[in-house]
């Protein structure tokens, strides 16, 4: 009875130390889940803030062409174009296309008047005196930059070996003298604010660079240029010569220009190819993002 009893104590003994066990157990367990979860809190935390940082970083700021002494006209031209996406709104203003046209021209610099990517446009001009450096005669007798005229023929050449002819240039360089007589009789006839649709005023057209071309159709005007196989062909194939379609459809807003399809205009294989593949349909956006600031290399 007594061995019983003892036996009965011993029992109750090693289950009160099970219990013990079992409930310091779940103690130690709890306290290191709590931890944990706290741990894990501050990490979400952490990660918060770490998102926010990223998220200023991705801004307009992170752009690399975002010029901080822009930052204001930045926000008028935003609020003015709701509709442009931000990173537009910032090379927009880059290259001026916040300002009236003729109103804040910028004149290119005698050292860049002959680098190979020209902006000129309602914002970028020449100085009065300016002429290109050397100029050469097509096969029809117009006047070209030496480098304009090897990539124009190669491209009549290649155009006419594929079996498209038709490629003829009717207006090339023009002096500035010229544009001054020519843009004073549009506007005679319609008036500055019409004649600035469709012609340049003098110093700010691309003509005098010696690397545009106007190409014309069979019945020798540059309107029926629009129809014909050849402008079908130019329009796929120009950018492998260096050349650009400067004044895109759906484009007018930024080149100043209506869309003109027979106005082509050397600006080098690199610069053309690029466009071509970023899909860049302007040389505003390219000067800005590849002239005035250059790609980070990743
Ligand atoms: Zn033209």
């Amino acid at each position: 009875m007594a061995k019983k009893k003892k036996r009965l104590r011993t029992d109750r003994l090693i289950l009160v130390i099970i219990g013990l066990v079992v409930v310091i157990g779940l103690v130690i367990g709890g306290i290191f889940l709590l931890k944990d979860h706290k741990k894990r809190n501050t990490d979400t935390a952490l990660d918060a803030s770490n998102n926010q940082e990223t998220e200023t970083k991705t801004g307009i700021e992170a752009l690399y062409y975002y010029e901080p002494e822009n930052q204001a006209r930045y926000e008028a031209y935003q609020a003015l174009h709701p509709e442009l996406a931000e990173e537009d709104v910032v090379w927009m203003v880059n290259v001026h296309l916040d300002e009236e046209p003729y109103t804040n021209l910028q004149v290119i610099p005698e050292s860049e008047e002959n680098n190979e990517v020209l902006l000129v446009n309602k914002h970028y001009c020449y100085r009065d005196e300016f002429e290109p450096a050397e100029l050469v005669e097509t096969q029809n007798g117009k006047l070209v930059t030496p480098n304009t005229k090897t990539a124009y023929e190669k491209m009549v050449a290649d155009a006419k070996a594929e079996g498209i002819t038709g490629i003829s240039a009717a207006s090339t360089y023009r002096s500035i003298d010229y544009q001054v007589g020519l843009y004073n009789r549009y506007v005679e006839r319609d008036g500055a604010e019409a004649a600035d649709t469709y012609s340049s005023r003098p110093a700010s057209s691309e003509h005098h660079t010696g690397r545009t071309i106007d190409l014309m159709g069979p019945d020798g005007t540059l309107e029926s240029f629009e129809s014909t196989k050849a402008c079908t062909w130019v329009h796929a194939n120009a950018y492998k010569y260096g050349f650009i379609i400067r004044y895109e459809q759906g484009y007018e807003d930024i080149t100043g220009y209506q869309y003109e399809p027979w106005h082509i205009t050397y600006v080098g294989v690199e610069a053309s190819t690029t466009m071509h593949d970023e899909g860049i349909h302007t040389l505003e956006e390219y000067y800005a993002k590849y002239v005035q600031h250059q790609p980070t290399q990743s």
